[in-house]
């Protein structure tokens, strides 16, 4: 049973779903974290995700609010099915919530883009991806950094297989339809432009951060026009912050996932602070400053085109970027990082597979975890 949530898990999960296809039975559910179509519909048409067998609608919420309503929606689920394997995806909190809940009753976890570590406890992701490592049986990573993270934290060896990256399976399978023309003519461009996402809580949520970020961005939109498909999350305050307010400024909807990588493969540089567009624009050979003081994804440092800045930082990192010779695009496969080579969807199923085959039955409680609340 795949645990999907939001916008960052589908990438991850199309892969691993496609290649246990006819292998095993599956069951795919949507906790509904992200509800908004432009966040979650669109995906599952565009990479060929199933129709979730189970939509729990959970929608948006705190941090407790959102985590538990995915909960109760999961346990009653996973009672009911008693999955075999329930395999989880990144670090949201429907990850956390299935995680917790499928421990509690004796069901296994398998874990896909385990280990990974910003030793960042202020963000949200770092605690349900420490979280979610410790409960799971089988832990799939992406990097290798993320194995000496799991060894350090008393993980098995056992239990950690480096499967490679599925979200660039993904990417590889999509890469001709990313249209940078097409981009160009949907957002009237002509010459060099700049792409943004922002939706971080760091920078969108606290208004002194907001007025940097948007100061910085007019800064340089005065240089190349900047493409800012906006996340929902952080929308209204930088608008009531004049984001708009520069002709060089152009706001969108969230795009769907084509859309979003045929812009980004045309741009001069990325300006994020996601998680997933670090390694796309890895991938993509495109120049990605990253607006924090950390990543949990060194290896598109050390093997990609990413570098950590401060948002007063951006203009004059720009300059150098911009001023240095351009990577090739995309990267040639012996550029990239480890095992981030379309394949790793396949590597995962015969994890999956070969765990399942070898097994040993667990033995349940008379009285099925769920039902014993006392204390
Ligand atoms: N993405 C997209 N359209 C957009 C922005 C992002 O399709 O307008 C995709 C892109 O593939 C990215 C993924 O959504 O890697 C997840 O991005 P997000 O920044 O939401 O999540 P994070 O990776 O930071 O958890």
């Amino acid at each position: 049973m795949h645990v999907t949530g939001a916008r960052p898990n589908f990438p991850k999960a199309a892969p691993v779903l496609e290649a246990l296809r006819g292998r095993v039975n599956q069951v795919l559910v949507h906790t509904g974290q992200h509800y908004d179509d432009r966040l979650s519909r669109v995906f599952f048409d565009e990479l060929g995700l199933p129709e979730p067998d189970i939509d729990l609608g959970a929608g948006s919420g705190s941090h407790a609010a959102q985590t538990a309503a995915v909960m109760v929606g999961l346990e009653e689920v996973f009672t009911r099915q008693r999955p075999d394997l329930v395999v989880v995806y990144g670090d949201i909190n429907s990850t956390l919530a299935a995680t917790l809940v499928a421990a509690k009753l004796l069901i296994p976890v398998a874990h896909v883009e385990a280990g990974l570590r910003s030793f960042d406890m202020t963000m949200p992701e770092e605690v349900n991806r420490r979280v979610t490592d410790q409960l799971s049986d089988l832990l799939l990573v992406t990097s290798a950094d993320a194995v000496g993270h799991l060894a350090r934290e008393g993980v098995p060896a056992d239990r950690i297989h480096f499967t490679g990256n599925p979200m660039i399976d993904t990417l590889v399978k999509h890469l001709d339809r990313f249209d940078e023309a097409a981009a160009r003519a949907r957002h009237g461009l002509t010459g060099d432009y700049l792409v943004a996402t922002l939706h971080r809580p760091a920078n969108v949520d606290d208004p002194a951060a907001v007025a940097r970020l948007v100061a910085m961005l007019h800064e340089v939109a005065g240089r190349m026009p900047v493409v800012i498909p906006l996340h929902p999350r952080g929308r209204a305050g930088l608008e009531a912050a004049g984001l708009s307010s520069s002709t060089g400024i152009v706001v969108c909807e969230p795009l769907p996932y084509s859309a979003f990588l045929g812009l980004v493969r045309g741009a001069a540089a990325v300006l994020t602070d996601s998680g997933g567009v670090q390694e796309e624009a890895t991938v993509l050979g495109v120049p990605c400053l990253t607006m924090r003081p950390n990543t949990e994804r060194p290896v598109t440092i050390t093997h990609g085109t990413n570098r950590l800045v401060t948002v007063e930082g951006v203009p004059a990192a720009l300059d150098q970027v911009l001023g240095a010779p351009a990577p090739v695009r995309p990267a040639p496969p012996e550029r990239r990082p480890p095992l981030w080579d379309g394949a790793a969807g396949r590597r995962i199923a015969e994890v999956i597979i070969t765990w399942l085959d070898s097994r040993t039955p667990v033995t349940l409680p008379k009285e099925p975890a769920s039902q014993v609340v006392s204390g």
